[in-house]
Parts: C-alpha cells; sequence; structure tokens
C-alpha cells in the first residue's frame, strides 16, 4: 500500500461536534488506523470518558490506567500515558478511564484549566517539526472529545490546529452546529489563533435515501472544500468493529467503510495542513 508524504509538522487534530452519535469516535479511531496504514505515526487522545476510542483500539481503560485524567489533573507527562495500540505499530493511544468524568470539575480550581492539554502535547519530544524533531516525530495526534462543551472539549479546541467535525447525513445534521462554530470563534479570538476548521467528513451516509443525499449536499453548499470528498457511509460492519476491539480498517479492510475511511485518511493527509 502506497506510503503518503509526512507533514512537516505534528498536526494536532481535535474531532469534535457537541451532538452524540454523529461519528466522532468511529472517525477517530478510523481515520488514525488509515493514516497509520499510510505509514504516518499517530497518536489518539481519548478524551471521551465513555472511553469507546480506548476500547475500538483495544487499549485497556480500567481505572488505575494511566490516562488522560492523570495528563489533565496530575500533569502527567504525555511520554507516561501513552500507551501501543495493537492495532497497528505506528499507532499509540492515551486512553480515557471513568476518572476522567470527574476532571470537568476538578479542573475548574487549577490554574491555567483550559490550557492543561496544550501543554502536556508541545511538551512532548516528539511533538514539533522536522527540523526539531526529526524522524521520530508523531505526525497526527488525533483528539476524540466527548459529546458537550465542557471545560474537556475546551482544553482540546485550545490544544489543537485543526478541527475535523463529523457531520451525521441526517435530519438536524446542521442544528447545533452555529454554537459549535461560535464557540470555535471564541476560542480562536481569546485562546488560540491558530484552530482552524479544516475538516467537514459526512458519516452515516446512505446513498439511497433523498434525505442523506440532501444533507450531504446542503452540507457542500455550506462549506465547500472543507468537506472531503469522501462520504463515510452507513455500514454494519463499521458498527460491528469495535465489540472485537478492532477499527472496521482490521476487522473488515475490504468493506466499503473501511476503503472510505482510508480514502478520508488519504484526503486528509494529500490536502496537508492549512496554511
Ligand atoms: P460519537 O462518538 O459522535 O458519539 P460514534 O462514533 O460512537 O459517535 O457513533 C455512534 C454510533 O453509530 C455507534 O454505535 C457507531 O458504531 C455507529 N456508527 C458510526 N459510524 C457508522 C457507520 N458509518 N455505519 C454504521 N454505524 C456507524
Ligand atoms: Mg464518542
Amino acid at each position: 500500500r502506497m506510503a503518503s508524504q509526512r507533514p512537516d509538522a505534528t498536526r494536532v487534530m481535535v474531532v469534535a461536534n457537541q451532538k452524540g452519535g454523529v461519528g466522532k469516535t468511529t472517525t477517530t479511531v478510523n481515520v488514525a488506523a488509515g493514516l497509520a496504514q499510510l505509514g504516518q505515526r499517530v497518536l489518539v487522545i481519548d478524551l471521551d470518558p465513555q472511553g469507546n476510542a480506548s476500547t475500538a483500539l483495544s487499549v485497556d481503560h480500567r481505572r488505575g490506567t494511566p490516562s488522560t485524567y492523570d495528563l489533565l489533573v496530575d500533569g502527567a507527562p504525555l511520554s507516561e500515558v501513552m500507551h501501543a495500540s495493537p492495532e497497528h505499530d505506528l499507532l499509540q493511544v492515551v486512553p480515557a478511564t471513568i476518572d476522567l468524568a470527574g476532571a470537568e470539575i476538578e479542573l475548574v480550581s487549577v490554574v491555567a484549566r483550559e490550557s492543561r492539554l496544550r501543554k502536556a502535547i508541545h511538551a512532548h519530544p516528539m511533538v514539533g517539526s522536522a527540523d526539531e524533531v526529526g524522524e521520530e516525530r508523531l505526525d497526527y495526534v488525533l483528539i476524540d472529545c466527548p459529546p458537550s462543551l465542557g471545560l474537556l472539549t475546551l482544553n482540546a479546541l485550545v490544544a489543537g490546529d485543526e478541527m475535523l467535525i463529523p457531520i451525521q447525513a441526517e435530519y438536524y445534521a446542521l442544528e447545533g452546529l452555529g454554537q459549535l462554530l461560535e464557540t470555535v470563534e471564541m476560542v480562536r479570538a481569546h485562546l488560540n489563533q491558530a484552530l482552524n476548521v479544516s475538516t467537514i467528513l459526512i458519516t452515516m451516509f446512505d446513498g439511497r435515501t433523498r434525505l442523506s443525499s440532501g444533507v450531504a449536499e446542503e452540507v457542500r453548499e455550506h462549506f465547500g472544500d472543507t468537506v472531503l470528498k469522501t462520504a463515510i457511509p452507513r455500514s454494519v460492519r463499521v458498527s460491528e468493529a469495535p465489540s472485537y476491539g478492532q477499527t472496521v480498517m482490521t476487522y473488515d479492510p475490504g468493506s466499503p467503510g473501511a476503503l472510505s475511511y482510508l480514502e478520508a485518511a488519504r484526503e486528509i493527509s494529500t490536502k496537508g495542513a492549512p496554511a
């Protein structure tokens, strides 16, 4: 399989949408696996106390496992909470334990509470440009956000350069997006000027229904080239994979869902980081 070119510097991508069930976690783990298959070094940070991304990537997330909680609340270095994923040699994971549910509240009294994640990521020796870090650098950090706009998601928005917003091709798809984009503007104005909505991915697309096609068309009209050409089809194989502790990329690599996620990963890598 053709490797794709590595970015000049680590790309930190936040996968966010405050709606639940739109495909954030599915997109995070499958795009991560796709990028790894294309020869990219990838770190997934699970920022959802449910730990679904950790499960899908088969990384332990029982209480006591070094996790995102330790990173955010105790200031543990990133290197101490990273775990290898059996999914791919180039893929590592910071799992989320249920303790993370308390972090929203525990962080309230902490100094610079919204930039804890940014600090942790940028302090890691393998994050940075080719000149600074060399061959061993991480190419992508993908952050899987919880379905809310609380302090956890805020930490991700402050930490990231780019946002990847999955949009489910269903009625009400655009509802709530305004609020998300307002939050992005607030973050850009006050906390992280560099934040850029670089990528929108249409998920759970069903080409047989007019509703799904209509929504996809509306999203493309609204967001133009930010929307990836590849849409992810609704497929049972995609939803089955996590129960085997796998992404669909290894569970059923030839399935339409896997091929689409690989193509989405290739598009992300080919488009490159926004200038
Ligand atoms: P979120 O992280 O935004 O809450 P998930 O990624 O957990 O969303 O997806 C919600 C549900 O939809 C899950 O049960 C998942 O397996 C399922 N799902 C996601 N993408 C697809 C798809 N392309 N085809 C079928 N089911 C999907
Ligand atoms: Mg999720």
